[in-house]
């Protein structure tokens, strides 16, 4: 008998593995306790694996595949990944056993260093999910000390000819349509509905309580909208593209109070889990665009992100790791205040952002960057405490999409491999894309002050303190230029205002 691993984020019914039947192999799928708790989970993320899990184990026992499915309170499972194999390999008397490329550093190594004690053969398999080998970045940037995600991009354009026209070049003359995507929302066009399906999976939720996982957030169990297969991610991206892919593009970076969703697609989790494949989404987005059903800004900007970012972060990830993890560039060592963990400041901005991710399990990317990442790096909280939060928060948290964007782009702790510059601004830029600075306990103006917004001293206050660090960087000159025009009083005020917030941000 051949036993054959499929993990938690790997439900790619198109993989090879699933092309015929044999009856001599066994698919072995697990719910396991070493899973829900290498870091505290939100209730929703692990729900809505399990629920997909589950609903892919049925169909490939529909297909007429061999399944054996641990589920979380079954009385043979031994709770870890290496003690079910244990007891599977054993119970089958296995001659063979494969298992997929696990994306996460930990399970890649742990599997590894188990089937190397195995007695029968064992090997790795390709997940066919990525566009990218492992190693691909690492390839393209060999012998440079910098990497940069736009000539990666690029490359990925031209090599599987994505938005290309028929003579090579960029479609509508140029690579990157960025400065389109700029704009702040007002409430027009209206925020689409939902596009999401609804699943109840109250029973599920009384399971995993009752094996005493413990976790955070909203469960949202009675009304679940995460898609648990291909057809519902497959629906999800039809209805993405249709109702909020012709505005993505210039609503990119906007944020409100009044619209958590905004045009974004929400397809994360699905693509993570690979229950939809990246190249599906890009040839019908690119689709969308030819037969002039969205804008080229909209299109580009969507699949810049699939292409280039999505497997660029990927490339970083296994070219730095093991120790990605623990770079700390700036040495910031502060914990994490409790309101991470109810939403309950009186910035208005991190409250909304914070509280959204609590509730759906999910905030956008300009939100997880521009406020939440941007205050964690002035303030100087931990990046290590901070990547723990995000790998847990995120229903589209996996380690090797999630800890580059939070410890390279987000938290600059790698010394700048992955983002050009340190991602921060003061107020202004959260005021000009977002309605959260209305209604604010604290003045966005303002600078100094009990109510003068905590971002602007702690602004200043940053590229102050690490000076012999970013000034050489070109990217900043404006910022260190405005610093030296500063005269001393309102330097050493701004200094002890940011040194008094970073003293007591559980307070703000
Ligand atoms: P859309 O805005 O609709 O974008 C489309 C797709 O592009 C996404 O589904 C995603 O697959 C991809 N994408 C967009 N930006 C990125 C990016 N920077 N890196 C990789 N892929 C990207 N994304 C995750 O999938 N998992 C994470 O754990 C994660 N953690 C993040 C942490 C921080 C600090 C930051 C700044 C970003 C993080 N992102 C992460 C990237 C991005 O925020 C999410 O992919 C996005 O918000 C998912 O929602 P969506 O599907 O509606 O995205």
């Amino acid at each position: 008998m051949k036993l054959r691993l499929i993990l938690g984020d790997q439900l790619n019914h198109e993989h090879s593995w699933f092309a015929h039947v044999d009856s001599d192999t066994v698919f072995v799928m697990m719910e396991v306790r070493q899973e829900t708790d290498y870091v505290l989970h939100h209730a929703q993320k692990i729900i809505a694996i399990f629920a997909a899990m589950r609903d892919f184990a049925r169909r490939l026992r529909e297909a007429g595949h061999r399944v054996h499915y641990l589920a979380i309170d079954d009385a043979d499972n031994r709770q870890s990944v290496p003690g079910n194999l244990d007891y599977l390999l054993a119970h089958y008397q296995a001659s063979d056993f494969a298992w997929q490329a696990p994306d996460e550093w930990r399970l890649d190594q742990q599997l590894a260093a188990y089937a190397a004690g195995l007695s029968i053969p064992a090997h790795m398999d390709d997940t066919e999910h990525f566009y990218t080998a492992r190693d691909e970045a690492a390839r393209i940037f060999e012998g440079r000390q910098n990497w940069l995600m736009e000539h990666f991009y690029r490359r990925m354009r031209s090599k599987h000819g994505v938005l290309m026209s028929a003579t090579g070049k960029p479609a509508g003359g140029q690579w990157n349509f960025d400065h389109d995507n700029r704009e702040a929302w007002d409430g027009m066009p209206w925020e689409p509905a939902d596009i999401r399906f609804r699943h109840d999976h109250s029973a599920l939720w009384r399971t995993i309580q009752a094996s005493g996982a413990k976790s955070f957030g909203e469960p949202n169990a009675a009304s679940s909208a995460w898609p648990l297969n291909h057809e519902e991610a497959l629906e999800q991206l039809e209805r993405f593209v249709e109702l909020a892919l012709p505005h993505f593009g210039r609503y990119q970076d906007a944020m409100s109070v009044k619209a958590w969703r905004l045009f974004h697609s929400l397809l994360s989790f699905a693509m993570n889990v690979k229950l939809l494949s990246p190249r599906t989404v890009v040839e019908r987005v690119e689709a969308a665009w030819r037969d002039g059903a969205v804008p080229v800004e909209s299109a580009e900007g969507y699949i810049r992100q699939i292409i280039g970012w999505r497997e660029y972060v990927r490339g970083v990830y296994w070219h730095r790791m093991p120790g990605y993890d623990e770079l700390n560039a700036f040495d910031h060592q502060t914990p994490l205040p409790w309101w991470f963990w109810d939403g309950k400041t009186r910035m208005r901005c991190l409250a909304a952002a914070i509280g959204q991710s609590l509730e759906h399990a999910h905030t956008h990317h300009i939100n997880r960057l521009m406020v939440i990442g941007n205050f964690a790096l002035l303030a100087g909280l931990s990046p290590q405490a901070l990547h723990r939060w995000y790998l847990g928060i995120y229903i589209d948290a996996f380690e090797w999409v999630e800890l580059p964007n939070t410890l390279g782009m987000s938290q600059f702790a790698d010394g700048g491999q992955l983002a050009t510059k340190p991602y921060v601004s003061s107020a202004a830029y959260i005021a000009r894309m977002s309605d959260y600075c209305k209604g604010c306990h604290y003045d966005k103006k303002a600078r100094l002050g009990e109510r003068a917004c905590p971002y602007n001293a702690l602004y200043w206050d940053f590229f102050d303190r690490n000076r012999d660090q970013l000034q050489g960087n070109h990217r900043l000159g404006m910022v260190f230029q405005q610093l030296k025009r500063m005269d001393d009083g309102a330097l050493t005020a701004l200094r002890e205002r940011a040194a008094d917030l970073r003293g007591r941000v559980a307070e703000l």
